[in-house]
């Protein structure tokens, strides 16, 4: 297992298959990109798919998410995919992404056994999606969702980040436009995770005030549906359901002592945290010929060394270098 020393036990594994991204949302990185990772170091599909192995077989790993940067943007996606499926046990295997190329992928990925899918949408307004993102993709994203839906990867899950005086004005019509095609809308809170380190703790809008924002045209009551556990959103229904709204206080209301999550970037390195301002290099042993033993074994002692929480509320609290882009959802 993948235990650390405040009891919590790692089952769900966020695996980011790049850095690399179509977009250049604002809030994560600057309008000219980033310095990629150089590709000799960002795993194989093989690499991946033995790492994915090894959490399953041996560390009870039981639910696999691939996210970014953009993962869609890896050509062998599917195939990593069905070879997670073959794995026993089977994990739930979701994705997060900006949506585009999901019209042309959403089937076959689908196919390869992926499970669902959660798609990150700001704006429903294409003026605002080019000023959050600089590009002129929204209808792609919309195609994307509509095609995630038809090929079954349900619940289709949709993630939005309210920026004050960008789109903090859009939560309504974001949440009428999912319940009307059967989405599950997720508001998260900003984070500081920003490749240019410019997050302000003003300018997040907050959980209550997404909160009452929505509350002023729907009635919103806790979802005793569904049991939270280690999920970031806390749900609710909208005006007595079945339509569902979530909310993830990441920041003001953090759910850490909950955990059940371990990251592994695209070139190797395990982050017991989101917010983890150390890694463990898996890359090297992997390529180093170490045995599936030797990498759980260095596995098991990087998440035993998980901090309490993201202590982003602390006076202390330091951004980590590496940012969202090369983290994944
Ligand atoms: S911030 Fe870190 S400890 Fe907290 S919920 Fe996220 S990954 Fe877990």
């Amino acid at each position: 297992m993948l235990a650390d020393s405040y009891g919590r036990i790692a089952t769900d594994m966020r695996v980011s298959l790049t850095d690399r991204c179509n977009l250049r949302c604002a809030y994560c990185m600057p309008p000219e990109g980033l310095e990629w990772l150089p590709k000799p170091e960002v795993l194989t599909g093989d690499e991946v798919t033995r790492l994915v192995r090894i959490g399953v077989e041996l560390l009870g790993i039981r639910e696999v998410r691939f996210t970014g940067g953009e993962p869609l943007l890896r050509r062998d996606l599917a195939a990593i995919v069905s070879q997670t499926a073959a794995l026993a046990p089977r994990p739930d295997i979701s994705l997060t992404t900006n949506g585009i190329g999901l019209a042309r992928t959403a089937a076959t990925l689908r196919e390869a056994g992926l499970d669902r899918v959660n798609v990150s949408l700001d704006t429903l307004r294409p003026e605002v999606f080019r000023k959050l993102a600089l590009r002129d993709r929204l209808p792609d994203v919309l195609d994307g969702l509509e095609a995630a839906a038809a090929a079954g990867l349900g619940p289709v899950k949709v993630n939005t980040v309210l920026m004050r005086g960008i789109n903090d004005d859009e939560a309504e019509s974001l949440l009428a436009y999912c319940l009307e095609r059967g989405y599950e809308l997720r508001f998260i809170e900003q984070m500081p995770l920003d490749a240019q380190h410019g997050w302000k703790r003003a300018e997040m809008v907050t959980a209550d005030e997404i909160y009452q924002q929505l509350s002023q045209a729907h009635d919103l009551s806790p979802d005793a549906e569904r049991i939270r556990g280690a999920a970031p959103a806390e749900t609710f229904l909208v005006d007595g359901g079945p339509g569902r709204v979530g909310i993830i206080a990441s920041v003001t209301r953090p759910f850490c002592g909950a955990c059940d999550r371990v990251r592994l970037t695209a070139d190797g390195q395990v982050r017991n945290c989101l917010f983890a301002r150390e890694e463990s290099d898996l890359r090297s042993p992997l390529r180093g010929g170490a045995t599936d033993e030797e990498i759980a074994e260095r596995w098991r002692v990087a998440v035993a060394g998980k901090l309490p929480g993201h202590g982003i509320n602390d006076p202390s609290f330091l951004q980590p270098d590496r940012p969202m882009s090369a983290i994944g959802g």
